[in-house]
């Protein structure tokens, strides 16, 4: 009777388990034909140089435009595939769609800085810098340094040897890296030690909360100090409010990215929305906020 009973069990677990599997792969399989079929797009959201008034660049987020369910962010198509090639043949169309924008762009501005974010299986692949090189190629008009990647603690956990070997390559050939929400993983400080970052990238959960949190507010100093001290660039994410710009400032932290500057938009809105941005507010409440 319990055998029974267990071997039914069992079964109804196996047949749930299956459509689980079923599930997720259908669900690879429509990703993978997003790519097919160009339904990926990218937004672009400003970083500003609060002090110079001016835009550095920009980071390309990923959007699904999805015939029936229209725009769908990237956490909730991107997870189904990180562990899959798919998310190989993503990266590579987004280093290219990038490239290509960046180069239509360079008339407005030949100082930008195009951030692509970069999966941690994609990164750690052994022909990386090959291929890379390889589409770097096909944009002759862009010079490498005016791409950075951006990537996740998490990508580095692994084997931080070679990802220091594969990021040391890219440097070689001119590309920057941004070590992305930085503060959030659980070895920060021995990941920057061996790693070469150029930028640390502070993590929207602390801007969010540094106004009104002590802790989140030493945790952003103590980023922007960290990266002083080794000579690193800081930019914070999640910027708000003018507040949070003031505070940043005020930090020692210049760069700054958040929808209090812009939410992430597409392509063909970039130029006109730099041509019309003002930063004179950033500087009134910078002026008015009192001391910490
Ligand atoms: P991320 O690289 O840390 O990007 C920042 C995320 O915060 C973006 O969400 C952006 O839209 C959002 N954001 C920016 N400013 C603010 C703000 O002031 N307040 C709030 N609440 N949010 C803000 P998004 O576009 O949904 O992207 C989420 C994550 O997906 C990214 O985090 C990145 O890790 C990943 N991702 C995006 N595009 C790509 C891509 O092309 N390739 C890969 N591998 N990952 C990507
Ligand atoms: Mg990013
Ligand atoms: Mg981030
Ligand atoms: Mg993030």
């Amino acid at each position: 009777q319990a055998k029974v009973t267990g071997r039914n069990r069992h079964h109804f677990f196996d047949s749930d388990l299956d459509e689980q599997v079923r599930t997720h792969h259908n669900r690879r399989t429509e990703v993978r034909n997003a790519v097919r079929a160009n339904e990926l797009v990218l937004f672009y959201q400003p970083k500003l140089d609060m002090r110079k008034g001016r835009i550095i660049g920009m980071e390309a987020l990923l959007r699904w435009n999805h015939p029936l369910r229209g725009i769908i962010g990237p956490m909730d198509f991107l997870p189904i595939v990180e562990h899959s090639d798919v998310i190989v043949d993503i990266g590579e169309w987004v280093l290219r769609e990038a490239l290509r924008r960046l180069q239509s762009w360079r008339a407005a501005d030949p100082q930008w800085v195009i951030s692509v974010n970069i999966a941690a299986r994609h990164f750690q692949r052994p022909d990386f810098v090959e291929r890379l090189k390889a589409i770097l190629a096909e944009y002759p008009e862009v010079p490498p340094h005016m791409l950075e990647l951006e990537i996740l603690e998490s990508s580095a956990l692994s084997d931080i040897s070679h990802v220091r070997a594969i990021m040391q390559d890219c440097q070689a050939l001119g590309i920057s890296f941004a070590l992305d929400d930085f503060g959030t993983g659980y070895s920060s400080m021995s990941y920057l030690k061996r790693l070469p970052a150029d930028v640390l990238k502070i993590d929207q959960s602390f801007v969010r909360n540094m106004l009104v949190d002590r802790d989140d507010l030493h945790l952003v100093s103590a980023v922007i100090g960290l990266a002083r001290s080794f000579g690193l660039k800081v930019i914070a994410e999640g910027v708000e409010t003018t507040e949070h710009g003031a505070m940043l400032m005020r930090l020692g932290c210049d760069l700054v990215q958040g929808y209090g500057i812009a939410r992430p938009m597409p392509a063909d809105e970039v130029l006109s929305w730099v041509a019309s941005f003002d930063t004179a507010h950033v500087w009134q409440a910078a002026a008015s906020l009192p001391p910490i």
